[in-house]
């Protein structure tokens, strides 16, 4: 069977994107090619999802959708849903290869270069004996080189009642020091100027190692060689904020002021139900301690909405918390009950249609945020990184350090990965409008 052309569709969160990113590079670099546009693949893969019944169902549509198109050639499912639904996909035939959280990273392995196609397989390692975190090469998850993703951590240990990622992920496993440290570096020397550190559960980096260690300290060993202009950190939870964690990322100019801490419930007994181990309070301390120590950061949430015994009361605290403390948007999640989770089985269920109006509640919320934040932004000059051209428009698109997206006119010389100074002069539904100044800011 010849197999060239592999088309990839992925469910879910970034690292999966991420990892995603790096079975193209892998597949290609094996000598597939890409599906193009409209292009009958002749292998597919999808890379799925369970955080929600609704992520589960699209990763069936998707493994069925594939085997209609193409009954003879191979459909192979990767990743979390696989370990919810293993019994349904073989049962079902729903893929030709099945493999794990712990496999996926090994694909080209698995499939066989394009000339050398293994036959059908699955391969699933329980999550909890999960190998462990394997280095991942160049990801680029913008155009140009502008922005790379450096994978550090996999996996969670907190098992909050609601989460399958323990269940599907595996415990915390976390990238050593010096293989960061020579990614890092390997990212630097391709002319990557951002990098984001990013992981699973990212503020667990380090406690799996021998001897143990801490985020904190990765960030000052991580100072003392070179940096990229800008380093940005995925989501932290509450409590992983420490004085020592916050004193290294004042002390680091090239840390983007743009923090990402889940908050899931306003509601004190919510959040103890949902096993999350803290209180309104502490959030509300924290939010307004980041604000005042970095007055220009985008500070995000998450919220997960219509949790079993989420009463109206227990509701209007969430949305009153998250009126009056200073984050700049939100990220809303419907609760949806994991078979497996503790949360499956609690009673008192939200139904479907208040579900959707908190929900809606929430986003309107974090719209009038988000433009609230950019508005504060208009007239002053901003330190800018330029992603791509807006195809069809004399328009280039940016990203500040604090992640607000800019759309400005400038020279048609400029390349994606230059620094620009650019001063917002209004906002727009995603972001900001505004014109170059000043001329360049140098790499
Ligand atoms: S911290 Fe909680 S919500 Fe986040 S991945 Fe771990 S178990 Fe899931």
């Amino acid at each position: 069977m010849t197999v060239q052309k592999v088309a990839i569709h992925t469910l879910g969160c970034k690292v999966n994107q991420l990892e995603s990113s790096f079975f193209l590079e892998v597949l290609t670099e094996a000598g597939y090619t890409i599906a193009g546009r409209g292009e009958a693949p002749d292998l597919t893969i999808v890379h799925s999802c369970a955080v929600t019944s609704r992520a589960s169902f699209e990763t069936r549509q998707l493994l069925r959708r594939a085997r209609r198109a193409n009954p003879a050639g191979p459909v192979v499912a990767v990743g979390c849903d696989v370990h919810v639904e293993l019994h349904r996909m073989t049962s079902e035939a729903l893929a030709t290869h099945i493999l794990g959280n712990g496999e996926k990273l090994d694909i080209l392995q698995w499939l066989g270069e394009p000339g050398t196609f293994q036959m059908p397989c699955v391969a699933v390692t329980p999550p909890r004996s999960l190998r462990g975190l394997r280095e991942i090469r160049v990801h680029r998850m913008a155009l140009g080189r502008s922005r790379a993703v450096l994978k550090i951590q996999d996996g969670c240990d907190a098992f909050c009642t609601y989460c399958i990622v323990p269940h599907t992920r595996g415990c915390s496993r976390s990238l050593p020091g010096p293989a960061i440290r020579s990614q890092l570096d390997r990212y630097l020397s391709q002319g990557f100027h951002e990098v984001v550190l990013s992981g699973i559960h990212l503020g667990q980096w380090g406690r799996d190692l021998g001897p143990a260690n801490s985020l904190a300290s990765l960030l000052r060993r991580l100072k003392v060689g070179r940096l990229p202009g800008r380093l940005r950190l995925s989501s932290l939870e509450p409590l992983e904020w420490t004085e020592e964690l916050l004193r290294e990322l004042r002390a680091i100019p090239e840390i983007c002021p743009h923090f990402h801490i889940p908050l899931q419930s306003g509601d004190d007994d919510v959040l103890k139900a949902m096993g999350r181990p803290y209180g309104a309070r502490l959030y509300r301390d924290l939010i307004q301690s980041l604000r005042q120590a970095f007055p220009d950061s985008a500070l995000g949430a998450d919220v997960l909405v219509g949790f079993p015994g989420e009463s109206p009361s227990r509701f209007e605290n969430t949305l009153h918390l998250l009126q009056e403390i200073p984050v700049t948007y939100l990220h809303v999640f419907p609760f949806s009950p994991r078979p497996g989770t503790p949360a499956f089985s609690l009673k008192d269920r939200i139904d479907g249609s208040t579900l959707k109006a908190r929900c809606a509640a929430l986003r309107d919320l974090s719209v009038r945020k988000r433009q609230a934040f950019a508005a504060s932004f208009t007239g002053r000059i901003l330190e800018v990184l330029v992603e791509k051209h807006e195809a069809g428009t004399p328009l280039w698109r940016g990203t500040t350090p604090n992640y607000l997206k800019i759309d400005f006119h400038g020279p048609r010389d400029l390349t994606p990965g230059e620094k620009v100074r650019v001063r917002p002069l209004d906002i727009t539904p995603g972001g900001l409008r505004g014109e170059m100044v000043h001329g360049r800011s140098g790499g």
